[in-house]
């Protein structure tokens, strides 16, 4: 049983797991063999791709977590450990734009403001999901993954965390926090056999970016921007996250994986 699966009697916690490039880390890693514990702020989506995924007979629960919030990470790995005896893998994803939710069609290249039109509280907030969420996932994961071990944290940067753009100041710096924080986490990791690499896509069709792509003029920017070509599925990103989450990459750690159909070459 499970032969051939890459994550079989690994445990793993997805964060952002309700929606886009989450959602579908949830589906693969499970469709490997792990037992999922799937994460988001959105209950009503995060339930229905764990159901999804348990009718395909894969192993997930759903449990609602804010990545801000260091109360609920305690909880959540406390009850981690509790159900499947051990944590394994942790996969960063949960994250923000910054874009107004109101804002159905985005017009400029980049989602969010100049730097003169973006406020602290926006920057904050930014922050506080992107980086600082990442910071309290992966400081909960040392303790039961040095129990276990050791283990691999994903932390989901953007080619935002290693190149500027038009606008949205904030969503750059807290990608480029988490590309450095990761590097320092496997530096100081390493001799627990925890790893932790950051990942970096470009354009992804996912909820996140459809307020861009749907508008024709900003797809173009962004399609000829892409040598491949294409945009990103979640699919591309998810396998990106199985390779580092399986022993495959047991000599990897520090690393950025970039997965962006070629853009960060030019
Ligand atoms: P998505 O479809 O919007 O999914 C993000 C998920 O995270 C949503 O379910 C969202 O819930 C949830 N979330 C937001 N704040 C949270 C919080 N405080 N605690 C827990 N969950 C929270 O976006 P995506 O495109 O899949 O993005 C996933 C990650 O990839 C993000 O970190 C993003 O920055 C990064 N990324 C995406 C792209 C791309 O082109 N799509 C490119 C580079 C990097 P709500 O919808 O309710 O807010």
């Amino acid at each position: 049983m499970g032969e051939g699966k890459r994550l079989v009697d690994k445990v793993a916690i997805v964060t952002g797991g309700a929606s886009g490039i989450g959602a579908e880390t949830a589906r693969v890693f499970a469709g490997q063999g792990a037992s999922v514990v799937l994460c988001d702020v959105n209950s009503v989506l995060g339930r229905s791709v764990v159901g999804e995924i348990s009718d395909g007979g894969g192993n997930a629960i759903f449990r609602a977590l804010d990545v801000t919030n260091e109360q609920q990470w305690t909880a959540l790995v406390a009850e981690t450990e509790e159900m499947f005896g051990k944590l394994n893998i942790l996969t960063n994803v949960a994250g923000i734009s910054g874009r107004d939710p109101k804002e159905l069609t985005q017009v400029t290249p980049t989602a969010g403001g100049m730097l003169e039109d973006q406020s602290l509280d926006k920057w904050n907030q930014i922050m506080e999901v992107n980086a600082t969420g990442t910071f309290l996932g992966t400081r909960h994961a040392i303790a039961p993954m040095r129990r276990a071990g050791g283990g691999s944290i994903i932390n989901i940067s953007s080619i935002c965390g290693i190149i500027g753009s038009f606008a949205n100041a904030a969503y750059h710096a807290s990608k480029g926090a988490v590309r450095i924080f990761s590097k320092a986490a496997a530096i100081q990791y390493a001799p627990d056999g925890i790893r932790v690499n950051s990942i970096h896509p470009g354009f992804v069709d996912t909820p996140m970016t459809k307020p861009a792509h749907s508008n024709p003029e900003l797809a173009q920017i962004r399609l000829e921007a892409t040598p491949l070509g294409r945009f990103g599925t979640p699919r591309d990103i998810a396998l990106g996250c199985l390779y580092l989450a399986s022993d495959e990459s047991s000599w990897v750690t520090g690393s950025e994986l970039v997965i962006d159909g070629g853009l960060t070459a030019k």
